[in-house]
């Protein structure tokens, strides 16, 4: 007998938010930061999370990565509840599954930039010719090869950014969450982050959910949802999203 074959596509949930919602000041005057938000991330996304100021985006990537907790609702990493992690168990969980960019690259001064790109992989107890192996790879795709014994003080603020990427990226997180990392960047520094940010996606199927405000950031996205008042308002296909226009790799 024959069969017909058909190749499958592997589509795999990282992200799944069942409901969740968090409200401040439930007491007094309720603020509903995150109000009934159900969202769904597949691995190797690239994804924006855009709203005004005050919408929900700090809270709702504070929600998916551990490092806040919702008042309702359920929040599935890889199929595991986070909801039900104790506080010890959560935070070995975020140091094993999540990479974290910050808006103010957060790098420790007194680290190299190898040093800092390693840190994550150094709590996770990985061997030093792990961490280094790694991390000279991550360099090499990040352009700062040279850079690599330079501290934070020494960098521009494109490059901190781009070991921070390095940092959260060492260590194979499920995915990485940034909350506006390009908001202290120049124009061209800014552009650079994302074009490094989407070269690993491609060339590691890394999953990155960025939130942002700025308008050519949100054109590299491959898909954009939008947060209004701690609701998501859209919700764009992938391919309905602009990602024609590419700028060279440059180093700043
Ligand atoms: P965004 O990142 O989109 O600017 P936030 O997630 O920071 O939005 O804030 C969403 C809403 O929650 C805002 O109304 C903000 O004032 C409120 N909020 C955030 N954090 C707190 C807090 N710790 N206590 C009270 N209200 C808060
Ligand atoms: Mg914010």
């Amino acid at each position: 007998m024959l069969y017909e074959f058909k190749p499958v596509v592997m589509i795999q949930t990282v992200i799944d938010t069942h409901n969740i919602s968090k409200i401040y000041n439930p007491t007094t005057i309720p603020v509903y930061a995150i109000n009934d938000v159900h969202l769904h991330i597949e691995r190797g996304e690239f994804t924006a999370l855009v709203g005004p100021s005050g919408s929900g985006k700090t809270t709702l990537l504070n929600l998916i990565g551990g490092l806040d907790r919702p008042d309702k609702g359920n929040i599935f990493i890889n199929g595991e509840d986070i909801t039900q992690l104790s506080a010890n168990e959560l935070i070995r969980f975020r140091l094993h599954n999540i990479g974290f960019v910050f808006q103010s690259y957060n790098l420790i001064p007194v680290l190299t930039a190898k040093e800092n790109a390693e840190f994550i992989m150094l709590l996770q107890g990985k061997r030093k010719k792990e961490r280094e192996q790694r991390v000279m790879q991550l360099f090499r795709q990040i352009g700062l090869e040279e850079k690599w014994n330079s501290r934070p003080s020494q960098l521009s603020g494109g490059q901190q950014q781009r070991v921070a990427v390095a940092r959260a990226l060492a260590s194979k997180p499920q995915f990485v969450l940034a909350d506006e990392p390009t908001a202290n960047l120049d124009s061209k520094s800014a552009f650079n982050l994302l074009d490094i940010m989407a070269l690993l996606n491609r060339e590691e199927n890394m999953t990155f959910l960025f939130s942002t405000h700025d308008q050519r950031v949100i054109e590299r996205a491959r898909r954009v949802i939008t947060l209004v008042d701690g609701k998501i308002t859209s919700d764009t296909a992938p391919a309905a999203v602009n990602t024609s226009h590419t700028v060279p790799l440059q180093q700043s």
